[in-house]
């Protein structure tokens, strides 16, 4: 019997853990992909001996990785060479105050007490918080696929849900722990990673920083894009096809089904199953045929984008530790700023990567790559944001804070920069809006309300990756590409 076809569009961490998933249990996978190479948002360059990795940067949640690589029938431990990171970041405000995050309790506890007397305890109140929302949500929400509303809407989950505080704001929920405004943002800024402000953000986000400390944040040997390199070989052992370079331009769709794809040569693949990877509302405007979701979509909350830029140095700043985080104090006119300007702030709460602290052989020696992170807002639809400009803004801001800490001569050291704006995200990888995470974590966008991971319509048109189920992130990228693979495996009934 011959196997059936499934075309993967995209070859993204959800596209190439689903095809791996499906040509494990039987099927012939093509995954096609636009770009010259796998990892879509997790991708990496390299230019004159420095190399960096262009999207994530962080390893949190290492307990999911390690099962969804047991579940591709992988070891996460045999796969990467993983180094914890502690502290885990370098927190600066911008009195000059400096906080180093670890799971040292000892350590952390004299810090904390420094900035708010008694603040110790209320940290601890807030993990065991954090501890029992981590373990509710990964065991209730991220590892369940909610197909039908009876899935998710039953009585045993209405229980469940408001044990996770979703209705109370992280922020607010903040006063019940600290008083002092650098420790509320000291530990909800982690909301960023989902793209969403901690002023909008269910409280049921104290998980990220409870599994920052608790579990750790890991740092694969060669960065983050090695975790494409293993996902890649667990893909080409189990016989998945890549096809790179090749842009899908339509799911080839009758009146009833998807036939396969149309790449933009025009050349057609037939397939029994189609799997889009590249960002969902992108798919639903540009690749299916045209119906009232792409609207639907388009109106839905997106997260923020961000500026990042990409600095060969010619010298080591040892002074710098692998993740450091600016936090400005006006850090609620910082979310507000992004989320309704769609700009840069004014005094911008950013981030600085330095690898080479944990992996010299990413630097010519002596030498250093560094990565800012800047926070910004999507593309607008009325294209009133002057990118070059605020991309300019954005490095002065950077250079501001660099300053603060002793580095005044840094501009004078850079051999080289790349910048990515929102424009080169929506460029590079379909991102719609340029935004980063793609479909905002709302409450109303969450879990079965996140658009479903088949279509509604085609039955055998599936979707992964960051603006499904469970959403942003490395590890829940795998998670969608697994349940996904599960759902379709379960309907051709193998
Ligand atoms: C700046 C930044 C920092 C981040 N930091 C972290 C972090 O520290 N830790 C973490 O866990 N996560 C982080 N993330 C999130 C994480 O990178 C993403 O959630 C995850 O990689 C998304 O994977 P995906 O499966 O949605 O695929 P995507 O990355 O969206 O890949 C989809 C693929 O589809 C391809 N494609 C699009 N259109 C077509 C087409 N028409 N034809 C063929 N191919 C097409 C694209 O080129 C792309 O390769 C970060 C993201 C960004 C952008």
């Amino acid at each position: 019997m011959t196997a059936k076809e499934a075309i993967v569009i995209g070859a993204g961490i959800g596209g190439i853990t689903a095809a791996t998933h499906l040509a494990r249990r039987g099927l012939h996978v093509t995954v096609v992909e636009k770009n010259a190479g796998p990892g879509g948002r997790c991708d990496r360059f390299s230019r004159d001996g420095h190399t960096f990795d262009t999207g994530p940067t962080l390893l949190v949640m290492p307990l999911l990785y390690e099962a969804e690589f047991r579940a591709l029938g992988a070891s996460l431990r045999e796969q990467l060479q993983l180094r914890r990171v502690d502290p885990t970041y370098h927190l600066v405000f911008d009195d000059g105050r400096q906080l180093a995050l670890t799971s040292d309790l000892k350590a952390l506890q004299e810090q904390l007490e420094a900035i708010q007397p008694g603040s110790f305890q209320g940290l601890l109140r807030y993990l065991e918080e954090g501890g029992r929302h981590y373990q509710l949500v990964v065991d209730n929400l991220v590892n369940r696929d909610f197909r039908r509303a009876s899935d998710f809407f039953n009585v045993q989950n209405v229980a469940l849900l408001l044990r996770l505080d979703p209705l109370a704001n992280h922020y607010r929920h903040m006063s019940a722990y600290f008083d002092d405004p650098r420790l509320k943002s000291a530990f909800t800024f982690q909301d960023i990673y989902m793209g969403l402000s901690p002023f909008e953000a269910p409280a049921t986000f104290s998980m990220m920083p409870y599994t920052e400390l608790a579990h750790g944040v890991w740092y694969p040997r060669g960065g983050m894009y090695s975790v494409v390199e293993a996902l890649l070989r667990l893909a080409r052992a189990a016989g998945v096809e890549f096809v790179f370079n090749s842009a899908v331009e339509r799911i080839d769709i009758d009146s009833a089904r998807a036939q396969g794809v149309v790449l933009a040569g025009g050349q057609r693949l037939a397939a029994e199953v189609v799997v889009a990877n590249a960002d969902l509302p992108y798919v639903y405007q540009k690749l299916l045929p045209a119906d009232g979701m792409a609207g639907a979509l388009a109106r839905k909350q997106f997260s923020c984008s961000v500026i990042s830029f990409f600095w060969g140095m010619d010298q080591t700043y040892t002074a710098l530790g692998p993740h450091t985080l600016f936090l400005a104090d006006d850090y609620r006119e910082n979310f507000e700023s992004i989320n309704r300007g769609l700009g840069l702030p004014a005094n911008a709460s950013l981030y600085l990567h330095a690898p080479a602290r944990l992996d010299p052989a990413i630097s010519p020696a002596g030498q250093d790559s560094l990565t800012a992170i800047v926070p910004v807002g999507h593309l607008s639809e009325n294209g009133e944001q002057d990118w070059s400009a605020l991309r300019d803004a954005a490095r002065a801001q950077v250079f501001r804070r660099l300053r603060t800490l002793g580095l005044t001569d840094f501009a004078a050291h850079i051999k080289f920069e790349e910048t990515f704006t929102p424009l080169a995200w929506r460029e590079r990888y379909n991102l719609v809006k340029g935004a980063t995470h793609g479909l905002a974590h709302t409450l109303t966008q969450l879990a079965y309300f996140r658009p479903a991971n088949r279509h509604a319509r085609y039955p055998n048109v599936y979707f992964v990756g960051a603006s499904t189920h469970p959403g942003t992130g490395v590890p829940t990228a795998m998670v969608s590409g697994r349940l996904a693979a599960e759902r379709i495996m379960d309907e051709l009934g193998e």
